[in-house]
């Protein structure tokens, strides 16, 4: 079995933990520091929230504010985003996760991780998920080039097979973006898994290769990786 995968390389946001929790309480704290910039309860926290929930992710501020009656200059705007990244995430992994690790590692499967996104903000989420112990390689892309860097960008991808001293087939990308995760994965010859939780942001994106592996739980992903994983 000389094919048998010996690293397995995670995605972060929506692989391993719910990204949904980390943007609602990016909203709440934009709302709470509106508070402060205009010196009284706006309510904004709660109306961010259902903006969230009605229309989805793209232009919360703006729709909000308008709601609001506050106006939406960039610069309030700006202080806001800042609020968003900037806040003490209060996130937990998806049930399950921690032990599906510690299996993987188990049955002798090294660890990676490989996460787009602002440094210190990953970095923030990483620190709350308390996982990272179990980790041998971490590649935050930001940290590589900026968001130049990011996937599918090949650069973090080399960075992983560098500080692993693995290339190919033997390592399995996990993620949930086909197009930044998974297709940059397979260019490089390594397989690759798509997690599709339920309801995650990225669940319905299109995959250009369609029939690849795909897990929607973790008994699927324990299946695909210690069950023995197509060629794919
Ligand atoms: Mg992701």
């Amino acid at each position: 079995m000389t094919g048998r995968p010996r690293m397995v390389v995670f995605d972060l946001d929506d692989t391993l933990y719910p990204e949904a929790e980390f943007v609602r309480g990016g909203f709440r704290a934009a709302g709470a520091r509106l508070d402060v910039l205009e010196g009284r309860a706006t309510g904004a926290a709660r109306v961010f929230l259902e903006v969230l929930e009605r229309d989805g992710v793209s232009r919360v501020f703006d729709k909000g504010l308008e709601a609001l009656g506050i106006p939406r200059d960039p610069e309030r705007i700006a202080d806001l985003v800042a609020a968003f990244r900037g806040h003490r995430p209060d996130i937990r992994p998806f049930p399950g996760v921690p032990e599906m690790l510690d299996r993987l590692r188990g049955r002798g499967f090294r660890l990676g991780l490989l996460s787009d996104g602002p440094l210190a903000v990953q970095e923030a989420k990483w620190q709350a998920l308390g996982i990272g112990e179990r980790f041998e390689v971490v590649v935050f892309t930001d940290a590589l080039g900026g968001r130049e860097s990011w996937k599918p960008n090949p650069a973090g991808f080399e960075a992983v097979e560098r500080l692993s001293g693995l290339s190919g087939r033997v390592l399995v990308m996990v993620g949930d973006r086909p197009r930044h995760d998974l297709v940059p994965a397979r260019a490089r010859g390594w397989r690759a898994i798509r997690m599709r939780w339920p309801g995650a942001y990225h669940a319905a994106d299109p995959d250009p290769a369609p029939g690849r592996p795909v897990a929607s739980d973790l008994a699927d992903l324990d299946r695909l990786l210690l069950g023995g994983l197509p060629g794919a």
